[in-house]
């Protein structure tokens, strides 16, 4: 098969002078000048109710970025009947013809559509220019291009054939519709959730987060200039159980492509086990859920490296990234070079909106978020045998929702902010004696129910290879004297096991593999 080589976009650097700086405020003064509305896309058609519900930036929530139009059950049993009509020429049309629409729409993201997109993201996010730009450019071209491969990689794989008889394996889209469910703090993720069921054949029916449809407008924009049939993928932006109800109850549904809460992934489990009689299908359930990431120090750890590694690990994008660092286990012995070096680091670090560049740290996403955050940040306040804010602890939602990065020492290992997926730009570390590194590894593999992503900081092979083995179960992505954060499609496949998920891992063949339904046919000649 002869398809675009395997190779990342590269990540542009928005320095200041650059074209794609000027290009990116331009978007972004534009975005801002005008209130837009977002309608459901359903088959052909664009639909506007009278449900609008307000947009605006969470670092500027006074302002009205326009209006997103709420659907409902009706408009929920429109679009499922809409792909299923859809299915009918998709699922039988030869691969390279759905490749190549995602291939364009990769091109158009990568060139007409990048500022118009990063710029969404940036306002409807509040993620500023850098981490906007590794999102919604660089991973979502990624996804787009990459899965164009490892489609080719799977369709190779076919059983041997003997003499007089010849054995082949068609590898079938799902009988039905996927439903695609996407979180807010992902753009890139937003548009692969639908977009790799639909190369491997599948129609879908894709509810972005009411937080983050600004960006999805532009990827369900992106998706139409490349050509993708009306009813492939139909975006509707009914509210989650309004959606669920029917969907779950649907005999056609063959699928969920989820990436969300751990909690409400449970409920939509529930929900299809209740039904699972009622289906044509066993439904393939795919989930990519909560995280309660850690970061353990050995004795030998570069204390400079561990200090950058867990202000970027657990700051950037305000915290709010699946993977962020937010538990850290610090040996005695580097606890005050560590903090020294963190104090620093945050002394140098602006917050405040996207528009400006130098800012490192945003708004978290919206008001419940804000309030859920600065509750952790209250409840060590009340509580100082337990807990103490080493660094930040201010909040302020009287423009956006601001939390300051925030820094807990926990006196026990136990504590809820060493425990609870907290969502926001607050790290917790608890201080272990540098003579036990062994004793600290159960404590790291136990208080959280999660295993998403974890890293260890140590100089020493010994002690790398024995958290290695030892912390075997305890995350899906494992980072080496690296933040837990950062996986780049192709490179580190993603995804993470017990409470976090299904771990299927984007960005690899193993999430392809889940949207195919073989037909294995035995000829003979
Ligand atoms: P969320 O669970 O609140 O919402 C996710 C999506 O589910 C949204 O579209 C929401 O509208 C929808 N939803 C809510 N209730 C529903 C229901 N009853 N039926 C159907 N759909 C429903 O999550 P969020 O706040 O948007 O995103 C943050 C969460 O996502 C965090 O827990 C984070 O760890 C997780 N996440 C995980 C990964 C990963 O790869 N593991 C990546 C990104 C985010």
């Amino acid at each position: 098969f002869n398809v675009p080589a395997l190779k990342n976009e590269p990540v542009k650097s928005y320095a200041p002078g650059s074209p794609e700086r000027s290009e990116l405020k331009k978007a972004l003064a534009e975005a801002r000048s005008k209130e837009i509305d977002v309608p459901q896309y359903i088959g052909s058609e664009e639909i506007f109710s009278q449900n609008k519900k307000r947009i605006s930036p969470p670092h500027d929530h006074q302002h009205t970025l326009g209006y997103f139009h709420e659907g409902s059950a009706e408009d929920v049993k429109k679009a499922i009947d809409s792909t299923l009509e859809a299915r009918k020429t998709w699922a039988v049309m030869h691969w390279e013809q759905r490749a190549a629409i995602f291939l364009k729409a990769a091109d158009l993201i990568a060139g007409p559509f990048r500022a118009e997109l990063n710029a969404a993201t940036m306002l409807g996010q509040s993620k500023n220019a850098y981490q906007a730009e590794i999102d919604s450019a660089c991973e979502i071209i990624d996804f787009l291009r990459l899965n164009v491969n490892f489609l080719t990689d799977i369709y190779k794989q076919q059983p041997v054939s003997s003499d007089g008889v010849w054995n082949r394996m068609e590898y079938r889209p799902l009988e039905g519709f996927i439903f695609a469910i996407t979180p807010f703090n992902f753009t890139a993720i937003a548009g692969n959730l639908p977009a790799a069921p639909a190369l491997m054949g599948n129609v879908v029916l894709w509810k972005p987060a009411f937080t983050q449809v600004y960006a999805a407008n532009v990827i369900m924009k992106v998706f139409k200039a490349a050509g993708l049939p009306d009813g492939v993928i139909n975006m509707i932006l009914a509210d989650g159980p309004v959606t669920g109800d029917i969907v779950f109850k649907h005999p056609d549904f063959a699928g969920i492509h989820f990436t969300g809460s751990t909690k409400v992934f449970q409920t939509i489990w529930k929900e299809i086990g209740e039904n699972i009689g009622s289906y044509k299908t066993f439904p393939r359930i795919v989930g990519e859920t909560g995280g309660k990431d850690f970061v353990l120090a050995h004795k030998s750890a570069n204390a400079k490296a561990l200090a950058t590694g867990l202000i970027r690990g657990a700051f950037e994008y305000q915290g709010q990234k699946c993977s962020a660092a937010s538990r850290a286990y610090i040996p005695s012995n580097l606890w005050d070079e560590v903090k020294g070096y963190m104090l620093a680091d945050l002394a140098e670090i602006k917050m405040g909106g996207v528009e400006d560049f130098g800012n490192f740290v945003n708004a978290v996403i919206d008001e419940k978020s804000f309030d859920k955050i600065a509750s952790y940040i209250d409840g060590v306040k009340n509580n100082p045998e337990e807990a103490e804010i080493v660094a930040g602890g201010g909040v302020d939602k009287s423009k956006g929702y601001f939390v300051q990065p925030t820094i807990i020492k926990a006196s026990k290992p136990d504590y809820i902010t060493m425990c609870d997926e907290i969502f926001g730009p607050v790290l917790t570390v608890y201080i272990y004696d540098a003579e036990k590194f062994e004793e600290i590894i159960p404590i790291v593999d136990s208080t959280s129910p999660y295993a998403l992503t974890g890293a260890v900081f140590a100089q020493d092979r010994y002690a790398i290879q024995y958290a290695t083995e030892h912390l075997v179960n305890a995350a899906g992505n494992f980072y080496i004297n690296d933040k837990p954060t950062g996986a780049v499609v192709g490179q580190q496949p993603f995804g993470g096991a017990r409470a976090s998920g299904t771990n299927d891992k984007a960005g690899s063949v193993l999430n392809l593999l889940r949207w195919v339904s073989p037909r294995v046919i035995k000829e003979t000649l």
